[in-house]
């Protein structure tokens, strides 16, 4: 073996052994105990000030992050005026995530203890005909038995709860993690494994968050590089809007900080490889998926591009090398370097930007466009899962970027008989040249592309809460990327020199911790239980006492 092949077994073996341990409950026993000895909660006087600055509503405070709801349900739980509707609560959320098959039972459970007026526990401000409605219909299990119920749940304990969870040393503990949360965040924290691919300024590569052992990926951004070739603007465009997004058809942004060379975006793990790699390089003879594995991954990529467009985002750059696995075989978005936000009250934007062979006609034709260009690339990312080869290009043919567009602007697609008939619809109704009539994202959300026969089978709702198998999971002693001295090099940058205007944009840049992503660490490695220490029953713990 050469030097170069030797290399790459070793990174390999060190990378799989470190993710392999990784599913959470594994993750304490790999991590470097000097680091997690740093995450610790500051004394509530240097806390408290916090409250001001941040957003106090009940949704952000109590239902998006993670460690605040999970203090807000300790709280109900706490509070003898409470704990019904916050064993009511968590009742519900273990019916939502229930198997088919065990839901008339559970529900059942929940309304003996909470809908019925004999019991204990029972809810008494819930509505009437809510209570009537919810016996009702118990025995039918239907996936949205509760949800009137919840929302009248959460609008008591708004209601009635929040003012006081403010008060209580719940919420003092919850400014404590925030406290902990804003803490600035160094190289040091990370401890850098294989590179996994090569971007445009510098290299992705498996890191490790050392203080809970969490694994992800480390983009890193040379700052020499980004300032040659003009990258600042797409840069912290692409960390915006990671940031803004939270979904799991998405990869999501936890950390963005700066070394002395690099800006880093530090992002979810996806160990599985791109589908360009799985459509083309898994078996060479025989490439392309079989189509319930390319409907699939279409309905996850559906539901990414929803979010991406409820939340004003337009792509931009969707094709299978941009749509990433990870360990169980489901799929995200990455790469939203070309993405752009519209403001509110501007419905459309203009500007060249994709990747020849998938860019729509419309965007083309360098005509105002909206969302609707993602659906045409979804188009073409899903002929390309089928056939091996896009609508509008072969692989490896050469071909001028002019005939492409001619092609994408003119000709009729042709399809092969790799296509269901429902299959082919599907890819004729997203592959409209005139975004008029194409398949995509009508009154904020992807119901009529949900409901074609291709999806038939899809049960929609279990796929959104990530409970649906997988058609394929990844190998987890496979390395599904290139081989080390394959991906390439970076030539060094020269001529360039950094001022105090970039250090500026560096410093808007690193903005640490993003708070969602990082209190699920928290929660998901096991830190939170071991810092949220408390007293004995009827005492004060001392770094809450003032
Ligand atoms: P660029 O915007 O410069 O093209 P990308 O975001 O596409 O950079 O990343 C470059 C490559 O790094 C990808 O093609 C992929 O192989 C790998 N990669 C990117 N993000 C991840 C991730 N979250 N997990 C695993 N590998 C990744
Ligand atoms: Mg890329
Ligand atoms: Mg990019």
């Amino acid at each position: 073996m050469d030097i170069g092949g030797l290399e790459t077994v070793v990174a390999n073996s060190a990378y799989v052994s470190a993710r392999g341990s990784v599913d959470a409950s594994a993750a304490s026993t790999l991590r470097d105990k000097k680091m997690r000895a740093k995450l610790k909660l500051p004394h509530i006087t240097q806390c408290e000030h916090l409250k001001d600055q941040m957003d106090l509503n009940f949704q952000s405070i109590c239902l998006r992050q993670p460690i605040g709801k999970r203090l807000f349900q300790q709280f109900l739980e706490d509070q003898e005026a409470f704990k019904a509707a916050g064993g009511l609560w968590k009742s519900m959320e273990e019916y939502a995530a229930s198997e088919e098959n065990e839901r008339t039972q559970k529900a059942q459970k929940t309304v003996n203890q909470f809908f019925d007026s004999a019991s204990k526990t029972f809810c008494s401000f819930l509505e009437e005909k809510v209570v009537m409605r919810v016996k009702e219909d118990a025995k039918h299990g239907r996936a949205d038995l509760f949800k009137e119920t919840e929302q009248h749940l959460l609008k008591h304990l708004e209601d009635q709860a929040l003012a006081k969870y403010k008060d209580s040393l719940f919420f003092a503990r919850f400014l404590q993690f925030k406290w902990l949360e804003g803490q600035s965040v160094t190289e040091e924290w990370f401890l850098d494994f294989r590179v996994l691919g090569k971007g445009g300024f510098g290299e992705v590569c498996a890191c490790q968050m050392r203080a809970t052992g969490k694994m992800y990926a480390n983009k890193k951004l040379n700052k020499k590089r980004l300032k040659k070739r003009n990258g600042y603007e797409g840069a912290i465009v692409e960390k915006r809007i990671l940031a803004k997004v939270h979904s799991r058809f998405i990869v999501t942004l936890a950390y963005a900080f700066q070394t002395k060379v690099d800006l880093c975006l530090v992002m979810t793990l996806m160990n599985g490889g791109d589908l360009r790699y799985h459509v083309y390089n898994v078996d060479e003879k025989n490439p392309g998926f079989p189509e319930s594995r390319a409907v699939f991954y279409t309905a996850q990529i559906i539901c990414g591009l929803e979010h991406l467009h409820q939340n004003r985002i337009i792509y931009r750059d969707l094709k299978p090398e941009n749509v990433l696995l990870d360990d169980a075989g489901h799929v995200r978005l990455s790469d939203l370097g070309l993405a752009v936000e519209l403001p509110e009250g501007k419905d459309k934007t203009k500007g060249y930007a994709g990747t020849p062979g998938f860019m729509a006609p419309e965007l083309l034709q360098n005509q105002e466009y909206d969302w609707s260009v993602d659906y045409f690339t979804l188009g073409v990312t899903l002929y390309e899962m089928i056939e091996a080869k896009g609508p509008f290009r072969s692989r490896g043919e050469k071909v001028e970027n002019k005939e492409v567009t001619r092609r994408i602007l003119h000709d009729p697609v042709q399809y092969s008989e790799k296509f269901s008939p429902t299959c082919q619809a599907a890819c004729e109704g997203l592959l409209a040249k005139d975004p008029a009539g194409r398949l995509g994202f009508r009154d904020n959300q992807c119901a009529q592309l949900k409901a074609l026969p291709l999806f038939q089978k899809m049960n929609w709702g279990r796929l959104e809460a990530g409970l649906l198998e997988p058609p394929f999971v990844p190998d987890p002693k496979t390395v599904y990327a290139k081989d080390i001295e394959e991906v390439g090099a970076f030539s060094t940058v020269k001529g360039v020199m950094l001022d105090d205007q970039d250090k500026a944009f560096y410093e808007e840049f690193s903005s640490g911790n993003i708070p969602i992503p990082w209190q699920e660490e928290m929660v998901e490695t096991g830190v939170i239980r071991e810092l949220n220490i408390w007293g004995p029953k009827g005492t004060i713990p001392r770094d809450l006492d003032h």
